[in-house]
């Protein structure tokens, strides 16, 4: 067409969704040059009446050092005025059921995990996206088909009741969960899908900010830590707020949550599971809280059901399908592509990441709108890029599916038996001899354009959770082998220190009953 054939090319770019990964997504292409359109679903949420119905159901979020990096190397100023929002954790707080704590830092070096507002970083990253002047977004606009050969979206636009057909040269699908670009892009590729529910519900209560001598508001508990209540195969958790309140999330089996129909049944349960807790939330706030506050499910999604990929991968190797992407058009990141439990706190962290990565590879294939003059060399190489990124990130996307569905036994049960404290005592010890310098997100400094992850192996003995959490430059899937790695050499000197303990204790007996028989005889 005319426009291609300008001598700097704009390419536009659709991104369907204007959740936290398609602002950032935006913004990323806006600065590589790109001309973007968001499409959102849902009334611009900075408007007071979006606001209204934001505060009713705010559920705050845990940013870490992969989300952090991704903002960074986008925007590293859109990146820090995020962190002055932020409510630094230290580390989890568990509330046993006999009424101790026991605070557990996340980070030998002090690295901090941060609580932060759904909505303030949202709109927040919508402000930062829409300050581009080649970033435009239109909200009540909901995306109902895409047609990826002929490069054209139908968008049902609620404001005006019709309609209406956009064109595009790539469609990010950045539309969460229950993603539409993912469900048109199954229709193009062969995109293996698994969604699993998992046998549990979550609902949100609020503990009110507490008043101080001077009858200022104030945080009832520590805003330095993850309140965990673990009771094994239920918790609640606690995360803090800039207005000194805390956002509690109860997850339970729904068959526990049936139990919970009356508000003599919810007082008395809270009475017995989470004495102190209930004295902070309140009676009142409790039952409002059941009332008004919806019970959701929570929802595992993989692009890939693996056991019959790897079936084939094994007997017939060869190329694999690619499902992220489809040729030079369309791609799905954030939870369209991979929705997962919310124990491990990535599912953002990781759908920023994806924008960082995918950013990395297109500036390593040269995909600039701004020098590639030529249409076809630039389609190549997007292509390419797309390409190269469904192939290296798939690998990751599973692992830190994975990770998050284990934590969550680790989070409700584990975190209060012996065997976890010991566990973590070795590791904070293996890791404190094998590596004495502190890598932290302050010396990795901003990720260059181009770097996906480091490329050497990560050396020394290495936490799982820092990896996953504190160590962007490693990715989720080595962070995985790393740590079962870890695990056999943990659990072979584990079996080989039993067998000596047993053999002496054996001999010892031995040795015993000889001296017994030999002064008895
Ligand atoms: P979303 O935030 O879901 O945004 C998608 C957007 O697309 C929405 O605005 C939607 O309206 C729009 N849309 C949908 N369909 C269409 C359409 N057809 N047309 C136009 N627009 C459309 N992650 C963390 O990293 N740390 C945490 O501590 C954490 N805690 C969590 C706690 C809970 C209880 C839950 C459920 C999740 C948690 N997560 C956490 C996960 C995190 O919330 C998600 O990973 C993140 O919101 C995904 O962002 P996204 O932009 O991909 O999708």
């Amino acid at each position: 067409t005319a426009e291609l054939d300008t001598p700097t090319m704009t390419r536009k770019l659709i991104v369907v969704g204007a959740g936290p990964v398609g602002c950032l997504a935006a913004m990323s292409f806006a600065k590589m040059g790109w001309s973007v359109e968001i499409y959102e679903a849902r009334p611009d949420m900075r408007l007071p009446s979006s606001r209204a119905a934001a505060q009713q159901r705010s559920i705050n979020l845990a940013i870490s050092s992969r989300g952090i990096a991704a903002m960074q190397a986008i925007d590293p100023a859109a990146a820090s005025r995020f962190l002055d929002n932020v409510i630094p954790m230290r580390g989890r707080m568990i509330h046993n059921s006999n009424g101790n704590l026991d605070s557990q830092p996340y980070d030998r070096d002090g690295q901090c995990i941060n609580s932060i507002d759904r909505a303030l970083l949202n709109q927040g990253l919508l402000d930062e996206a829409l300050a581009l002047r080649s970033v435009r977004a239109f909200f009540h606009h909901k995306v109902v088909s895409i047609d990826f050969d002929g490069r054209v979206i139908s968008v049902l636009d609620a404001n005006a009741g019709e309609q209406v057909e956009k064109r595009f040269d790539l469609c990010i699908g950045a539309d969460g969960s229950y993603s539409v670009v993912r469900r048109q892009l199954m229709r193009v590729v062969r995109m293996d899908f698994g969604q699993e529910y998992i046998p549990d519900d979550y609902i949100e209560l609020k503990i009110p900010p507490g008043r101080d001598d001077h009858d200022k508001p104030t945080f009832l508990l520590d805003p330095n830590h993850l309140h965990i209540w673990p009771r094994h195969s239920f918790m609640l958790i606690a995360l803090p707020n800039r207005d000194k309140s805390f956002t509690c999330t109860l997850f339970a089996p729904t068959t526990e949550f049936e139990k919970l129909l009356h508000a003599d049944q919810i007082l008395s349960w809270f009475r017995t599971q989470f004495p102190d807790a209930l004295e902070f939330i309140g009676t009142d706030g409790l039952l409002n809280s059941f009332q008004r506050n919806p019970r959701n499910p929570l929802v595992s999604i993989k692009v890939c059901t693996l056991i019959l990929t790897s079936y084939f991968i094994v007997f017939f190797p060869g190329p694999q399908a690619k499902p992220y992407h489809y040729k030079d058009r369309a791609i799905i990141l954030g939870d369209a592509a991979h929705a997962m439990v919310p124990f491990y706190g990535q599912g953002l962290n990781c759908g920023l990441e994806d924008v960082r990565v995918l950013t990395a590879l297109l500036h390593e294939a040269g995909v600039d709108p701004a020098t590639v003059r030529d249409p076809d060399v630039f389609d190549r190489r997007l292509s390419e890029a797309l390409c190269r990124y469904s192939e290296s990130r798939h690998e990751d996307l599973v692992a830190i599916n994975d990770l998050a569905m284990d934590n969550y036994a680790e989070m409700r049960h584990s975190v209060t038996t012996p065997g976890h404290k010991l566990k973590r005592m070795v590791d904070s010890v293996l890791f404190s001899l094998t590596c004495r310098t502190p890598v932290t997100l302050a010396t990795l400094g901003v990720f260059p354009s181009g770097v996906t992850f480091l490329p050497e192996r990560p050396r020394g003995w290495l936490p799982l959770y820092t990896m996953v959490t504190f160590r962007p430059d490693i990715s989720y899937s080595r962070a995985k082998r790393k740590a079962a790695e870890q695990a056999d050499v943990m659990a072979m000197v584990g079996s080989v220190a039993l067998g000596v303990v047993v053999s002496v204790g054996v001999g010892w007996i031995a040795l015993f009953y000889r001296r017994r028989r030999s002064y008895w005889q």
